[in-house]
């Protein structure tokens, strides 16, 4: 069986450390070319990295707009400044089938996190803040590293917070021979302006949706209230950029949106409104991943709702929700 997301995370935190580096730009050379290199060439990278560096100083940088000078030490909700945190990176392959093929997706943990789920799973990495400051070549060196390593994506965990990182890092790397495609692998709790910023950046948009209430969202995830209409709109547009999942001959994906959509005890999720808004506002083929693993971490407890694993009940009524919708691209 493949190895949990926090499985893999326990077993990979000492990696963040040195690294030897014989990066050859030929390695991968029959995969499809990823967006970003058009705009590289282009020299429009620069400029979307400079615009997003901009936003750190009032950040603003997701739908908290907490309006904290980053750069000039300060943090807001996310608990971040401008200085870039990693927990951990490598090929991961308990990821969706079409990120992992043979060679593993090739994520990185960031540390921090802007929504901070009180069920968190990776709550020392995202809500305490484990990890190690690197710099942006550092994190250059590890999507090189992943590429060496034959890893089929570099997949960008937890990157809402540290998207100008990401773009100067990328720029790095690009110059030295990435040709990976970006997963950009989020909680959906991101900006517009930010995720219109990086279209013809990321090539494969991996967004939870994980509630429809906004009195949920904000009880279980920090104050959120806005989350369902705001994930709604970014997937929307995450949809119009990169269109439906499209694989290669492997089957490993190469470009599109893939959305993840946890089930919660007592429907606590929205999971009927969810499907029906996917069959509805994007297509009935979206990608589909709807997950079972809850169960109670961190602060969950605290809670009575979400105090349980989900029952073979509610399970079994997400499922038939999901294929009464019409949804033909699910994965569970
Ligand atoms: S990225 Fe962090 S500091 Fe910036 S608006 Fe979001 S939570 Fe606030």
């Amino acid at each position: 069986m493949a190895p949990s997301r926090r499985r893999f995370l326990h077993d990979s935190l000492a990696a963040v450390g040195g690294l030897a580096l014989p990066i050859t730009a030929q390695a991968h050379a029959a995969r499809p070319e990823p967006a970003y290199l058009r705009l590289a060439r282009q020299g429009r990278l620069r400029d979307v990295e400079k615009d997003l560096w901009a936003t750190l100083d009032a950040c603003r940088l997701c739908p908290r707009a907490c309006g904290a000078d980053r750069r000039g030490g300060k943090s807001g909700v996310c608990r971040s400044t401008a200085r870039l945190k990693v927990a951990s990176y490598g090929p991961h392959f308990g990821e969706e089938r079409p990120l992992v093929g043979r060679g593993g997706s090739g994520t990185i943990f960031f540390s921090n996190c802007n929504l901070l789920c009180c069920f968190c799973q990776n709550w020392e990495i995202n809500h305490r803040g484990d990890g190690r400051y690197i710099s942006e070549v550092e994190l250059a060196d590890m999507m090189l590293d992943l590429q060496e390593r034959r890893c089929h994506n570099i997949n960008l965990v937890t990157p809402t917070h540290v998207v100008p990182h990401i773009v100067t890092a990328l720029r790095t790397a690009v110059g030295r021979g990435l040709r990976l495609p970006l997963v950009y692998n989020t909680g959906g709790y991101d900006s517009l302006d930010v995720v219109r910023a990086l279209d013809g950046v990321v090539d494969i948009y991996l967004p939870d949706f994980k509630y429809q209430d906004g009195t949920l969202a904000a009880r279980y995830s920090s104050g959120a209230a806005d989350y369902p209409e705001v994930a709604a709109a970014v997937i929307k547009e995450m949809h119009r950029q990169v269109g439906t999942l499209k694989v290669d001959e492997r089957g490993v994906a190469v470009r599109g949106l893939m959305i993840r959509h946890l089930v919660l005890p007592q429907n606590i999720a929205g999971t009927d409104r969810f499907v029906n808004w996917v069959a509805r506002d994007l297509s009935r083929d979206t990608y589909v991943n709807i997950m079972r693993q809850y169960r109670p971490e961190h602060r969950a407890r605290d809670y009575p709702a979400l105090s349980r694993p989900v029952t073979s009940e509610e399970w079994g009524q997400a499922l038939a929700w999901a294929r009464a919708a019409g949804l033909t691209n699910l994965h569970t």
